[in-house]
Formats: C-alpha cells, sequence, structure tokens
C-alpha cells in the first residue's frame, strides 16, 4: 500500500510539521494518532515519517529515513497570463506533469485587465500548484514566479535551452529541439524552458524578439492548440524523452 504523501509547510533535519487545512484533515478527517506512519516531503527531500503529536491544525512527525525522491523535469514553464480559469487548470496540469517552475508573463495580447488583475493572483496559483504537487503524490512543489514582462524573461540569461512554441511555426516539431537539448548534453538532464503564448497568440515583435534572443520556435503540430492544451503536449513530450 503506498503511503500517504504530505508536503511539509515547517521543518528540521529530525522533525517536520503539517499546518492548517492539512492539519486538520489529518485529525479529523484521517485521525491521526501518534505511530501513523507517512512519506512527509520537506524541503524538497522525501521522509519515512511517523506522527509523534495531534492538534486540530497542527500535525507533528518524527522523521525517520530519507526515500528516493523523484527528481521533477527540469523544465520551466512561461506562461503568457489569458483567462484565469483556463490558466489556472493548465498550472494544475503542468504541476501532475512535472514541470519544476512556472513563469507567469505578461505578452501583448495579455487582456489589460487580467494583467492588471495578475499580480494578486499569484498567491493563488502558488496554492494551486502545492495542492497539485500533493494530489500527484511529488516531492517538490513547482515554483510560481510574480508576473512579469514577457520581454523581461526572454531577454533574462539562461543556461537552458530555450523555446518558443509558435502555432505558425512548420519547420520544427518540439520533439526535434529536445532531442537536440537531450543529445548537447550527453549524460546530464538538459534544462529546458518552453514560452506558451495567450490566447491571441503572439504578436509579430515578440516572435523576432525571441528569435533574436536565441530562443528555438518549435511546433506542436498543424493544429492550433489552447495554451493549455500546448502546456500538457509540450510536458508530455518533454517526459516521454526525459523520464
Ligand atoms: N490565436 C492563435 C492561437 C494561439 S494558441 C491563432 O489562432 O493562431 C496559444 C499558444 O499556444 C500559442 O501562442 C502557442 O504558444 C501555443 N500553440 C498552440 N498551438 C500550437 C502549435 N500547433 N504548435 C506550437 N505551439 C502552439
Amino acid at each position: 500500500m503506498t503511503r500517504r504523501r504530505w508536503i511539509a509547510e515547517h521543518w528540521d533535519e529530525a522533525t517536520a510539521t503539517i499546518t492548517g487545512a492539512q492539519a486538520e484533515h489529518m485529525s479529523r478527517v484521517l485521525r491521526a494518532q501518534p505511530g501513523m506512519e507517512a512519506d512527509i516531503v520537506a524541503g524538497g527531500h522525501v521522509f519515512h515519517a511517523e506522527v509523534v503529536a495531534v492538534a486540530p491544525r497542527e500535525v507533528r512527525f518524527n522523521l525517520i529515513t530519507e526515500l528516493q525522491a523523484d527528481p521533477a523535469l527540469p523544465v520551466t514553464l512561461v506562461v503568457s497570463i489569458y483567462k484565469f480559469d483556463h490558466m489556472e487548470w493548465a498550472i494544475e496540469k503542468a504541476t501532475e506533469l512535472g514541470v519544476a517552475a512556472i513563469v507567469p508573463v505578461i505578452a501583448r495580447r495579455t487582456e489589460k485587465h487580467l494583467a492588471l488583475a495578475a499580480e494578486k493572483r499569484a498567491e493563488r496559483w502558488r496554492r494551486i500548484a502545492h495542492e497539485a504537487a500533493q494530489q500527484s503524490r511529488r516531492s517538490d512543489v513547482p515554483t510560481v514566479d510574480d508576473p512579469a514582462p514577457l520581454a523581461q524573461r526572454v531577454r533574462a540569461t539562461a543556461h537552458a535551452t530555450r523555446i518558443v512554441l509558435a502555432e505558425q511555426e512548420r519547420g520544427t516539431a518540439l520533439r526535434t529541439v529536445i532531442e537536440e537539448a537531450v543529445a548537447a548534453a550527453q549524460d546530464e538532464m538538459p534544462a529546458l524552458e518552453i514560452a506558451i503564448g495567450p490566447e491571441g497568440g503572439w504578436a509579430p515583435e515578440e516572435e523576432a524578439l525571441f528569435d533574436a534572443n536565441g530562443w528555438r520556435a518549435a511546433s506542436l503540430g498543424p493544429r492550433i492548440l489552447r495554451a493549455e492544451t500546448a502546456a500538457i503536449a509540450a510536458l508530455s513530450v518533454v517526459a516521454s524523452f526525459l523520464e
């Protein structure tokens, strides 16, 4: 039976503590008692742990042994801000699929009211990533950056292979760009950064900016996918190479 896996908010080298709603669920619903075993994720590491103290909104564990953590995919998803419900669904699916980091960006065709509201949504996006990591039994939680202008991210120096998913791109399939990155990385895992445009797609000057900063344009095929579909498809292609 696979033990439940919980992501701790507080920890030190010997103990970890779950607080808030998670703790309440453990104490009230799961009737956690001292001695109950669980897998506890603390600081990106996974431990076999056992309950030592239960309070209504706080459960404390002794960390017994560190377990082999399954690393996330070394992929950063640069997501243009678009309809929040669809975008939040994409954040949840990307987390389930192993994304390591999510960088929300304001693109030319990001609707103005969403760009303005995005700053206040970042905490909610982090909570969605945390819950999806918990549900998918990940040993780490993807980071979610504060929203930034697209150009700032495009120009930032990176050590990753940077790929812009371009719906008009007919030449290079994403698969090919990843094959090349895997070959170039030899026995390392290649770090990848994948950018997805907003509902309205990339503006011409954005495509030029990506190109001028060395991003590789890649296609997911002849059909036009919704941004959330593109996120799932892209991460699935990456996982098929790296997992
Ligand atoms: N409004 C655009 C579609 C934008 S889809 C149009 O109708 O042409 C949103 C984003 O998903 C795109 O900017 C791109 O990053 C990605 N995407 C969608 N379909 C794609 C495809 N076939 N290949 C590569 N990227 C794609």
